[in-house]
């Protein structure tokens, strides 16, 4: 039976992107229908304003205009993310490091060597210039620079409701998606297990051939439903609440084109600047600080007083499906897991998760059998990895002022993988043979900036008169090149700036 009947459930970033892949896929074959259901009773979760840089990719090809992103968005420019006191502040003061997007090096240049024997009195993000770039609060992009290209690499913060929004409008636009405002209470399903149709609120029955489960934390099919279980990752990742709270903008703050990630004694605040406003979270462990201590340290960072805030406390429970892709139905989004939002890569996987969908959707229900265990293969490998990721963060810090952070170093809470990578960077320096699945998400250069922005130790080894040379060239030359960049880009908030003023001149 070929599948004609697409529904997804769910009209957040996950449902609208899932939206936009489908349908960029799937909308020139004239018998597919795909329908987006979205409750008007149970919200968006309204959160997820930080990027990577994979997003343009989807943008670019679901042809959606980057200036109208940015305008329509309150969007700002996210060059990586500086994390702040991830280090013990007793040894190191305050510290901080950026983890920026540009490559570490030029390709083929083994500089982490280089830096590790002769350069690590300097931050490692002097292997690039971007770290330097962020700390100016540049622009990555020229005025004159064309939509989706830079100077430097980037991705986007913005308002999480207004991008569903956009999303929604270009899927309807361009790839003739339908909408329905509806609550599904649950499902048919036949004698194989697959589902026959959707049941709304008021009892009515809606018929599909294929379902993507895009409801959130609702998560109504692949959990109410299908009851496919969550795998725990709370043994690895112990931050497990979050406190969330808009802050109005002054006028006198600078708009960083970067997120701030400052750590605390049980878990981290991110800072996120949009144009309009910021956004930032407290993200701890309950285990480890009470909701009154949280709420306390929190109006301390935002320098106000408790009473002055009152922020929406949102429960994470971390771990991912075990499986994504079940019978006739797949989970994306908060649907498929969740896992604390450091590093922004919830979106990133939801928007793969989408996208390897849309590849590979099966023309047929017979297909289904075939596709599936790959699918959740490859999606299962991208969440463990992730996992290490976001785990390395903690894991490396000496930090040791409570038991959070000594937990956190407490090798059983580590996965083999990591475990095992770890111990070979104590020997050399991580490079691309280390990830050699094109499904590590991420890789070599995202753990060089973390691990050595966080002084760990690799063991010198001896390079080359030649190649001592190149890299020696290499540091001197990007100097010279931020000082160059620093005439040519403008300050990020005045680049913004030009943009709207421009638009509103074009408008006119
Ligand atoms: C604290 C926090 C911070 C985060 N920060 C980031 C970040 O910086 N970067 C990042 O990439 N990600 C971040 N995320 C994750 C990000 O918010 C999600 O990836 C993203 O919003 C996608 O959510 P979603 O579309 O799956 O779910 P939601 O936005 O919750 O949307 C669910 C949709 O399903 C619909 N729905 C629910 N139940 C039903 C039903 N029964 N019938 C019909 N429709 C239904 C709702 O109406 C809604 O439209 C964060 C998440 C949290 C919790």
């Amino acid at each position: 039976m070929k599948i004609k009947r697409i529904a997804i459930i769910g009209g957040g970033t996950s449902g609208w992107l899932a939206a936009n892949h489908l349908g960029s896929s799937l909308s020139a074959d004239e018998e597919i229908e795909i329908t987006l259901i979205e409750s008007p009773d149970v919200p968006t979760i309204g959160v997820g304003e930080g990027t990577v840089p994979y997003i343009m990719k989807g943008l670019k090809r679901f042809g959606i205009s980057e200036a109208e992103l940015l305008i329509s968005c309150d969007a700002t420019f996210k060059q990586g993310i500086k994390f702040v006191n991830w280090m013990d502040t007793t040894r190191h003061g305050e510290n901080h490091y950026y983890h920026p997007f540009d490559e570490p090096y030029p390709a083929g240049f083994d500089v982490s060597a280089y830096w590790l024997a002769h350069e690590s009195n300097r931050p490692f993000g002097d292997v690039g210039i971007q770290s330097r770039i962020c700390e100016l609060g540049l622009a990555p992009k020229r005025k004159s620079s064309g939509e989706y290209e830079g100077m430097l690499s980037y991705a986007y913060h913005f308002d999480a409701a207004k991008f569903a929004n956009l999303l929604a409008k270009n899927a309807k636009q361009r790839f003739n998606i339908n909408y329905l405002s509806a609550t599904i209470e649950g499902a048919n399903v036949d004698s194989d297990g697959n589902i026959t149709h959707l049941i709304t609120n008021d009892g009515g029955e809606l018929a599909f051939d294929f379902y993507v489960d895009c409801s959130g934390f609702s998560s109504i099919l692949i959990d109410k439903q299908l009851k496919v279980p969550i795998i725990s990752k709370a043994n690895e990742l112990l931050t497990d609440s979050v406190l969330v709270q808009q802050v109005p903008l002054t006028g006198s703050e600078p708009l960083n084109p970067y997120t701030t990630a400052t750590a605390h004694k049980a878990g981290w605040i991110w800072d996120i600047p949009l144009t309009t406003r910021r956004g930032t979270g407290f993200v701890y462990a309950s285990k480890y600080m009470s909701d009154e201590e949280a709420l306390e340290l929190y109006a301390q960072y935002l320098g106000v007083e408790v009473s002055e805030i009152s922020p929406r406390k949102i429960p994470m429970q971390v771990g991912y499906r075990e499986k994504f892709w079940h019978k006739n139905c797949v989970a994306l989004g908060l649907a498929q897991g969740f896992l604390e939002p450091i590093e922004a890569t919830s979106i990133l996987l939801s928007d793969f998760s989408a996208e390897l969908l849309a590849r590979n959707f099966p023309k047929h229900m017979s297909d289904i059998e075939k596709l599936a265990p790959y699918y959740n293969k490859v999606i299962t490998y991208t969440w463990d990895r992730t996992v290490d990721f976001i785990k390395l963060h903690y894991c490396i810090s000496d930090r040791t002022d409570s038991p959070f952070w000594q937990d956190n170093s407490n090798e059983q809470t580590l996965s083999d993988e990591l475990k095992e990578r770890l111990s070979r960077f104590e020997i050399s320096p991580p490079n691309q043979s280390d990830f050699f699945s094109k499904f590590d998400m991420f890789d070599e250069k995202n753990f060089l900036y973390v691990l050595y922005g966080m002084n760990f130790h690799t063991n010198k080894s001896t390079i080359s008169p030649q190649e001592l040379k190149h890299c020696k060239q290499l540091f001197e030359s990007n100097d010279a090149l931020v000082n160059e960049a620093a005439n040519q880009l403008l300050n990020h908030k005045d680049w913004l700036v030009g943009l709207k003023a421009a638009m509103q001149n074009i408008r006119r």
